[in-house]
């Protein structure tokens, strides 16, 4: 057996009995690249998905209700400086429309997604009440929990966030190196966006975290981000490959080829069982999701439905027209992979569960706090 097939045997066997591999070993997974060792990378993700998820899969219906941002990401055909896009924002009405559409298809929760819009979280207090309102309309009306991406907000708007009845906060930082942070995302607070995250957990929401691959960074800088997602228990995490696009200016940067964002999956697995991790349709559209399911994802993401005039983020159209992102496409790919959607039930039930989780180790943190014994 040669030194690296022993090294990846030692660390997936000492996976498998619960040890989390430490940093360095963490960046050497993700290099790994030989199709023998990917295999058996996205073998063993497979299995320790089966061990806390069993084969069932979750799905989210994915509403990006405004294009409009004061941002000005070099990765993202959405930002301000782009005025070759024609932007939209719809109404509530629209919104529910197609909330309840997607509800109705069997969606276990929605995704109401946004850029950082000028006229909702930069509005008057009436332009945010009436965004809140929306908010909790969704949710009582589809009877599904609500995931919220609106960028980085204040922590009053996150309160409000959370009394308007959200169970999720998604807020990708997308590196954990600051230095490159400052480069793929110009004037905006590396350390404003993470203590978001922190203020929604305090709140009570669950949390998703994402990175981004082919931009720059290092194998070392993707281990720091999911040591810091361990550390952190982030209840969903989330990676997406670059897709350069017209209008930006990494129009130019060569896409990573899709084993990074796999490879990347199957790690995220390694390290966090028990935490929710997409297969994006956003990238490669249907097409790609067998791959991701294979690698250990257990969420099919950004579900749109076709005629609500709806846009993807990193592929504004893909499939959408298509009806290639509907669960009527997606369930046969599910199928093949040995997969099954879950019941609406077991994913409320996952939610609660996590929910608890994060309440009592908050009690033993606070315990710990006053009294330094054990918190069993
Ligand atoms: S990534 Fe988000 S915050 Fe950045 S420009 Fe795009 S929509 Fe705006």
């Amino acid at each position: 057996m040669s030194a690296h097939t022993h090294r990846l045997t030692a660390l997936l066997a000492a996976i498998e009995q619960g040890i989390t591999p430490e940093k360095p070993d963490i960046a050497w997974l993700l290099e790994q690249r030989d199709p023998l060792n990917t295999a058996r990378l996205f073998a063993a993700a497979r299995s320790v998905r089966q061990r806390h998820f069993g084969n069932q899969v979750f799905f989210y219906g994915f509403l990006y209700f405004s294009t409009h941002c004061r941002n000005n990401c070099r990765f993202c055909r959405y930002r301000r400086a782009n005025t070759s896009l024609k932007r939209y924002r719809k109404t509530k009405e629209q919104i529910l429309s197609a909330a309840m559409e997607m509800a109705t298809a069997g969606v276990h929760l929605i995704d109401l997604t946004m850029g950082e819009d000028p006229d909702i979280v930069g509005g008057t207090q009436s332009q945010i009440q009436a965004w809140l309102e929306m908010i909790r309309s969704v949710g009582q009306q589809t009877h599904l929990p609500v995931m919220i991406s609106p960028g980085s907000v204040s922590s009053d708007v996150l309160a409000d966030l959370a009394r308007a009845g959200v169970t999720w906060y998604a807020c990708y930082q997308e590196t954990h190196n600051e230095q490159l942070y400052d480069t793929l995302r110009p004037g905006q607070n590396f350390h404003r966006r993470m203590s978001g995250k922190y203020r929604a957990r305090d709140l009570g929401l669950l949390v998703e975290e994402g990175i981004l691959t082919g931009v720059g960074e290092t194998a070392a800088d993707l281990a720091d981000s999911i040591d810091f997602m361990k550390r952190f228990a982030v209840d969903q995490a989330r990676v997406m490959r670059f897709v350069p696009q017209s209008g930006i200016p990494m129009a130019r940067t060569v896409s990573p080829g899709r084993g990074d964002e796999r490879v990347t999956i199957a790690v995220m697995r390694l390290v966090m069982p028990d935490v929710l991790i997409p297969a994006s349709l956003d990238v490669d559209g249907l097409a790609g999701l067998a791959e991701r399911l294979d690698a250990g994802a257990n969420v099919v993401t950004s579900i749109v439905p076709p005629l609500a005039g709806l846009a993807g983020v990193a592929n504004p159209v893909l499939d959408i027209a298509e009806a290639g992102r509907t669960l009527a496409k997606v369930i046969p790919v599910l199928h093949r992979c040995n997969l099954v959607p879950a019941a609406a039930e077991d994913y409320q039930a996952w939610v609660t569960r996590r929910q608890a989780m994060h309440r009592s180790s908050d009690l033993c943190r606070s315990f710990f706090s006053r009294e330094p014994a054990p918190c069993a």
